[in-house]
């Protein structure tokens, strides 16, 4: 089984006082730094995405310029490439990322496997070329890119589960419904104790317990 983590758009703008910041997202980059910490060998390999928009247009309607941002269709200006607010949060331990995606460059994004890494390379492609088959997802937000991200990760034939207590929501209601609608497409809503107890059972057994007694 080749493993992999999703860590989705854990960015200064999605977290507390960024320009659409979600209530949890700091608590989130700092789990999610402390997993990778607590298994280090965990994932074969650990991709990152970024929402990553262009800051001269609206991005095709996904910023709000007109009206006020509906916070379902229109957002406000949020993760403008190479601004602070577009930035991984400082909390998030970024040594152990080995893919970083960047999606939404002029268009709406919410998926990460709309994006590619800076040589073109799409999620899908790396997927297959890695053999990974089991995705563990965490990040923001729970009810918009996680949502996304998880069902394109289903639609590539992958197992997924989505980590609930490394992720983050716009909306309580809205959250509540991503994961039962997740649950509903196959994908399994855990929390990062799982993670735990799967890496404890791909250890090699201690030698000590077959050690025969004197
Ligand atoms: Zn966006």
């Amino acid at each position: 089984m080749t493993r992999a983590l999703f860590i989705i758009d854990v960015q200064n703008d999605f977290t507390e006082g960024g320009a659409l910041g979600v209530d949890g997202g700091a608590a989130v980059a700092a789990g999610v730094s402390s997993l990778l910490e607590r298994h280090p060998e965990a994932y074969d390999v650990v991709f990152a995405s970024r929402d990553w928009h262009d800051g001269a247009n609206d991005n095709c309607g996904h910023f709000a310029t007109d009206a006020a941002p509906d916070f379902v269709d229109t957002w406000p200006a949020h993760c403008v490439s190479g601004t602070s607010g577009a930035d991984y949060h400082p909390d998030l331990v970024t040594d152990g990322i080995d893919v970083h995606i960047r999606k939404g460059q002029g268009v709406p994004a919410y998926s990460i496997f709309e994006g590619t890494t800076e040589d073109g390379e799409t999620v899908a492609e790396l997927l297959t070329a890695r053999g990974v088959t089991t995705i563990d997802i965490v990040g923001i937000a729970t009810d918009y890119c996680v949502r996304a991200s998880a069902l394109d990760a289903v639609e590539h034939g992958q197992h997924v589960r989505v980590l609930t207590d490394l992720v983050a929501g716009v909306a309580a209601e809205s959250s509540a419904a991503a994961l039962a609608e997740l649950a509903h497409a196959g994908v399994e809503i855990t929390a990062s104790d799982a993670a735990d107890a799967a890496d404890a059972a791909d250890a090699v057994p201690d030698d000590s317990a077959s050690t025969p007694a004197d």
